[in-house]
């Protein structure tokens, strides 16, 4: 029987893209029919759009019956997007793929033969260059990534797109990870599994704008840490650890300096300067804390990670 491959794209205002997207994927599905026995599924997954997505997949699902949908009630965010596709999908093999043809199909056939004949779990993609991209934006991604693998298990590699292609058994594994505050990169590292990494250049959206402000980049990061490393929460006892044994010789030493000189009047100012440094700090951890809590909040609260309005599975 044919290996039924999914394909899984999250969409986001992406109408425009679209067609694109389509074209391009159809003739890669026709290019490896050829030589191999392989059926496609595509999941369109509309992340409440605010343009003619939802239109636009419903004209493909109507032309072509591979063309499954999946539409959310409002946007949801990417990482949800995905997860539906993961549990709506039904193939033996999974590929997730953005819309804006950043992800260049023809790779996906390289992907299969690495995870149909060459014993990987999963054929993942990572770009070599961040052409076209903000240098401060770069920047601050190579440091997020340098630190996150000081401080987490997970195995969270720089320049890692979601494109990538499972087997069943694998996205099981990732579907069983049921957690709210979603985090892929690091779910997909954490999983485990044997992985073949494949290289790229960056390309450029076909059509749209990219969804990523740096502040939501940058959101994106805390929560990846937060997710999957508790570093932050031992660097603040760590912290006042530190100010405690600070404080001791500090005390050891005034209480030395009266006896031998005196009773010099403090000075004001570094008073100030001291209690300002200490409450900063202290509010700074409690930050930290808040933050850990406030997942555990969210995370109890056990809410449906999607709402779906309309799907044609
Ligand atoms: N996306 C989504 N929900 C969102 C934001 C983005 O489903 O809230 C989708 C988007 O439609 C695209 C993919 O995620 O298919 C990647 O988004 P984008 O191209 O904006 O990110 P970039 O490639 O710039 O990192
Ligand atoms: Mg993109």
């Amino acid at each position: 029987m044919a290996d039924l491959i999914s394909i899984i794209v999250p969409c986001y205002n992406e109408g425009a893209a679209l067609p694109y997207f389509y074209e391009a994927i159809t003739k890669q599905y026709n290019l490896m029919r050829q030589s191999s026995d392989i059926d496609f599924e595509y999941l369109f997954i509309n992340d409440g759009s605010k343009d003619n997505t939802l239109s636009v997949i419903k004209e493909l699902a109507a032309k072509d019956n591979r063309v499954k949908y999946v539409s959310f009630s409002r946007n949801f965010g990417k990482e949800a997007a995905m997860y539906a596709g993961l549990q709506n999908s039904s193939g033996d093999y999974v590929a997730i793929m953005d819309a804006d043809l950043q992800d260049p199909p023809h790779i996906l056939s390289e992907m299969y033969d690495c995870v149909k004949n060459q014993g990987y779990d999963c054929a993942a993609t990572r770009r070599v260059s961040r052409k076209g991209e903000p240098p401060v934006r770069s920047f601050f991604a190579r440091c997020f990534y340098r630190l996150i693998n000081k401080i987490s298990n997970a195995d969270i590699v720089d320049g890692a797109r979601d494109y990538r292609l499972m087997t069943r058994q694998m996205v099981n594994a990732i579907l069983d990870m049921k957690e709210y505050n979603r985090f892929s990169k690091g779910i997909f590292g954490w999983v485990g599994f044997s992985t073949k990494w494949i290289e790229f250049e960056n390309t450029e959206r076909v059509a749209g704008e990219t969804k990523w402000s740096f502040w939501k980049l940058f959101l994106y990061s805390l929560d990846g840490i937060i997710g999957f490393s508790t570093a932050p929460l031992a660097i603040a006892s760590i912290i006042g650890l530190i100010f405690c044994i600070a404080a001791f010789i500090m005390i050891l030493v005034i209480i030395a300096k009266t006896l031998i000189l005196g009773d010099p009047v403090a000075g004001y100012p570094s008073m100030v300067c001291i209690i300002f440094l200490v409450s900063g700090i202290q509010l700074f951890c409690l930050g930290i804390l808040g933050q850990y809590m406030s997942k555990i909040y969210l995370e109890t609260k056990n809410r449906p990670i999607y709402i779906t309005k309309e799907s044609n599975i």
